[in-house]
């Protein structure tokens, strides 16, 4: 396959422009030979959403000016008694309009944090189209429950709702299996004043207390010192989710605590449109740190965490998974990657589908 255009090329995301070579699954290189190529316009490395709960599209923006525990807390938080009410068809209209807007927004990839054990990782499967990667991370709703059968690993939402054994054994579990263990953790003050209080720690300390090395944490907005110590001593990457903790009200994360590798979430549909594109323009806006840095966080470092081999760049080996954009967008700019990051929206993105990744 043939592909004309400009690309993101390589680390350091040199733009050229040229015709892409992609043989057996992988990026081979540009050519100079005249060929009948497709034109994708601006290719970018596909971009990644590391953590969503996708099922809560249903109740758009139930939370204005709620509590993130009367929101969100199981079992009674508003959410679960909303979606308690509703019939598996109408989730899974709402998981598919989730779906569709990860996809017209750009993601090829995102992680969700699904709930309600193997029927939720189901729900979430009958959903899925090939024109993005989901990782599901579920969550058994009774011991023994065999999620990991059907799901990518374990998605928890957070240590204190669970005892010192849960922990140790549904971590071993995702161990045993090679699968993914990963938990909310340092969201907000009072989930680390509450660890504080029952357990003399903080959830960071007890889990590695316990020797559950997640293999990445959500949020990590109240970490103490001793947390981001831990957090770079074992090299646990933190997905940053920074317009859901504005939205909850309960602080943003300080980046130079989070000394290991970093990406990017919009968290609760019903809280945050998916777009990762608003979250890099959010995440500059506010931290301006290196519009590169920002953009590895949406894209290969994504990748690096999910564990996905050659995936995340524009480069030789690679996959082939790319976001593509209409290259009016960077006509005049002075700063590509910081153009892409500021200004893309919804109008920017072509649509049209490759779905390389997975052939
Ligand atoms: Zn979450």
């Amino acid at each position: 396959m043939y592909l004309k255009g400009k690309f993101l090329y390589g680390e350091d995301y040199e733009l050229k422009e040229g015709v892409l070579v992609v043989e057996d699954g992988e990026i081979k290189g540009f050519t100079n030979e005249h060929v009948e190529a497709e034109n994708v316009g601006l290719a970018i490395p596909g971009i990644f959403n590391l953590h969503t709960h996708i099922a809560d599209n249903c109740i758009k923006d139930v939370g204005i000016n709620k509590s993130l525990d009367e929101l969100v807390k199981p079992p009674n938080g508003l959410k679960h008694k909303y979606l308690g009410k509703l019939s598996r068809e109408e989730i899974k209209e709402a998981i598919k309009e989730g779906i569709k807007e990860l996809i017209n927004f750009g993601s090829r990839v995102f992680c969700d944090f699904r709930e309600g054990g193997v029927e939720g990782v189901k729900l979430l499967k009958e959903c899925l189209s090939d024109d993005i990667k989901a990782v599901i991370l579920g969550r058994p709703t009774y011991k023994g429950e065999r999620v990991l059968n059907l799901s990518d690993g374990y998605g928890l939402s957070g240590a204190n709702e669970y005892e010192d054994e849960e922990l140790r054994e549904l971590y071993k579990e995702c161990k045993r299996k090679n699968k993914i263990f990963s938990i909310h953790a340092a969201e907000h003050k009072g989930a680390l004043e509450l660890s504080l209080k029952k357990y003399g720690m903080t959830e960071i300390e007890r889990l590695i207390n316990l020797k559950v090395v997640p293999d990445f944490i959500i949020h990590g907005t109240h970490l103490t010192e001793e947390d981001s110590y831990l957090i770079e001593k074992y090299e646990i990457p933190v997905v940053l989710c920074v317009r859901s903790n504005l939205y909850y009200n309960v602080g943003l994360p300080d980046l130079e605590k989070i000394k290991s590798i970093k990406a990017l979430g919009t968290d609760n549909f019903m809280a945050n449109h998916p777009s990762i594109f608003r979250e890099m323009e959010f995440i500059y806006k506010f931290y301006h740190l290196e519009p590169k840095e920002i953009f590895r966080m949406a894209t290969v470092n994504g990748a690096k965490i999910l564990n996905l081999k050659r995936v995340g760049l524009i480069e030789e080996e690679y996959k082939p998974l790319f976001t593509l954009i209409n290259p009016r967008v960077i006509r005049f700019s002075k700063n590509v990657l910081a153009t892409i990051i500021l200004r893309v929206e919804k109008g920017d993105l072509l649509n049209k589908s490759l779905n390389l990744l997975s052939k």
